[in-house]
C-alpha cells in the first residue's frame, strides 16, 4: 500500500530540520544501569550522553536517520567474538553466504553476501552483472565502455535509492507499459531493477516482471531493503525466480546497522563480491563490511528466524492500543489503525484531533513532543490528517510515555468547549 510506506518517508524527510533544530536534552535511557567497566569515554554506559548527543524515542520505525533499529543482547556477544580474531574476509563472506542460504532454504544454485546496506547490495549486484569476472572491467566501471549500459525500470518504481544503481555508470530507462518494456529491450540491456514497496504503483506487478525478465533472458533484481516482516518475503522472492534480491540488515531484521544482504544466483553474488570491499580498486571498495557485521548478520537472521512473530505483531498492536486508550480520554480525540501492506508491514495508529476542541496542528504536536524529554519522534502525515505511528521500534516502557507526554500536549491545547 502506497499510503504506509509514503507516510513514513515523506514525512520523515520534513521532520529532518526539526530533528537537526531540537535541543540538545539528554536522556538518561541507561542511567540506570550500572556502568560499563570501562573508564573514561563509555564510563556511563550512556556513550551519547557524554557525547551531548540526544537519544530519541522512536515511534517512526526502522529509519536509518534514526539509527535502523536496536540489536539484540545475544547479537553483541556475539559480534565482541567476530572482533577478537583475523580472518581472510573473502573466506568468511562465502562461508556466511553459505550458511544464511542454508538458514533460508534457498532454492538450488543460491546463496547470499552480506554487505554494508541494502542500497550497497543494489550497487555490487549490479556492478557483478555488469563486469563478470573480467578484472578490466571491475577496474574500469563506472566507464561502461565494452560492457551493457542499460538497467530497466518502471517509470513509479524510481525512488532515492536508484542513484545506487547509477553509480555504477548505467543509464536508467523509464517504462510505464508491457509495450514500453518490449520496446525498451535492446543488447545494452543489462538488468530489469524492481522496487518492492512500489509493487501496487507499477502496471506490472511483482511475479510478471521477473516473468518478463526471464522471457527476455535479462537478469532480474528486486530491492526488498525494508520488506520483512513478513518474514517469508526472504526467500519468496528468490523463489519467484528473481536472480538478485536485496535486504537490509538493520532494519526489522534487527542486525547490525551497516550490514544488508544481497541474495541471489551464485555466478551473480560471487560477481558481486568481486567488485565489493575487501577487493581493491574496485566500486564498492568504499562500502566496507566489517567481520563484526558479518557474523553480527548471520546471528541476527537466525534470530529473527526463530522469533514468535505472531506474538510480537500481538504485543505492537497491544502497545498502540494501550497509547489510544489514555489520548482518547482527551475530548476531541480519535485514533485509528492500519498496516500498510508492504513496508514497515506492522500495526500503525492513526491519530486525529478536532480542532473546534484541540487548537493545535497535527505539525505542531510532532514538534512538541520532539521538544519534550525525553525526546519523541513521530511522523505528521502529509496526505493523511493527523500524526501517524508505530511501535515496534519502542523500548519496555516508552508506550507509558508517549502516551503522557500526548495527553499532557493535547490537553495544554484543549479549548475546553
Ligand atoms: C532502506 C532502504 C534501502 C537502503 O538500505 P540500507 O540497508 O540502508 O542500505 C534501499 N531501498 C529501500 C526501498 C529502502 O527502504
Amino acid at each position: 500500500m502506497r499510503l504506509g510506506s509514503k507516510w513514513n518517508r515523506r514525512s520523515f524527510l520534513g521532520s529532518l530540520g526539526v530533528i537537526a533544530g531540537s535541543v540538545l536534552a539528554p536522556r538518561k535511557l541507561f542511567a540506570s544501569k550500572s556502568a560499563t567497566g570501562s573508564s573514561g569515554f563509555g564510563k556511563s554506559g550512556n556513550p551519547y550522553e557524554e557525547l551531548g548527543v540526544t537519544t530519541v524515542i522512536n515511534c517512526q520505525g526502522t529509519m536509518t536517520m534514526l539509527g535502523g533499529s536496536v540489536i539484540r543482547p545475544e547479537l553483541e556477544a556475539v559480534m565482541a567474538q567476530a572482533g577478537r580474531h583475523f580472518v581472510r574476509m573473502p573466506e568468511l563472506e562465502v562461508a556466511a553466504g553459505k550458511r544464511i542460504a542454508e538458514m533460508l532454504k534457498l532454492p538450488e544454485g543460491y546463496t547470499a553476501l552480506v554487505t554494508s546496506g541494502a542500497a550497497a547490495a543494489m550497487q555490487s549486484g549490479l556492478a557483478g552483472i555488469l563486469t563478470g569476472d573480467n578484472e578490466a572491467f571491475i577496474r574500469q566501471i563506472p566507464d561502461l565502455t565494452g560492457m551493457k549500459s542499460e538497467v530497466i525500470i518502471q517509470k513509479s518504481h524510481r525512488n532515492p535509492f536508484d542513484h545506487q544503481l547509477r553509480t555504477t555508470g548505467v543509464k536508467l530507462i523509464d517504462v510505464e507499459t508491457r509495450d514500453d518494456l518490449r520496446q525498451a529491450i535492446s543488447p545494452r540491456t543489462a538488468m530489469m531493477h524492481f522496487s518492492n514497496f512500489a509493487n501496487s504503483q507499477g502496471q506490472i506487478k511483482v511475479d510478471e516482471w521477473v516473468k518478463l525478465a526471464k522471457e527476455y533472458k535479462v537478469p532480474c533484481m528486486n530491492d526488498a531493503a525494508a520488506d520483512t516482516p513478513p518474514v517469508s518475503h526472504l526467500w519468496d522472492y528468490a523463489n519467484m525466480g528473481y536472480d538478485l534480491v536485496t535486504f537490509s540488515g538493520g532494519k526489522a531484521i534487527r542486525g547490525p546497522q551497516c550490514a544488508g544482504m544481497l541474495i541471489g544466483r551464485k555466478d551473480l553474488v560471487a560477481y558481486a563480491l568481486l567488485n565489493n570491499s575487501p577487493h581493491e580498486d574496485t566500486i564498492g571498495r568504499s562500502q566496507k563490511v566489517g567481520k563484526e557485521e558479518i557474523v553480527g548478520m548471520v546471528k541476527a537472521l537466525e534470530l529473527y528466524l526463530n522469533e514468535g512473530h505472531e506474538a510480537l505483531t500481538k504485543e505492537w498492536q497491544d502497545r498502540l492500543e494501550s497509547i489510544s486508550r489514555q489520548i482518547t480520554k482527551v475530548p476531541g480525540v480519535t485514533t485509528s489503525f492500519f498496516v500498510p501492506e508492504i513496508a514497515n508491514h506492522v500495526p500503525h495508529m492513526r491519530i486525529i484531533f478536532d480542532p473546534a476542541k484541540i487548537s493545535v496542528t497535527p505539525k505542531e504536536v510532532s514538534q512538541l513532543l520532539k521538544d519534550s524529554k525525553p525526546s519523541i519522534v513521530m511522523s505528521v502525515g502529509e496526505e493523511q490528517p493527523g500524526l501517524g505511528m508505530n511501535s515496534f521500534m519502542l523500548q519496555p516502557g516508552e508506550d507509558k510515555i508517549v502516551a503522557n507526554q500526548l495527553v499532557r500536549i493535547l490537553r495544554e491545547h484543549s479549548t475546553g468547549t
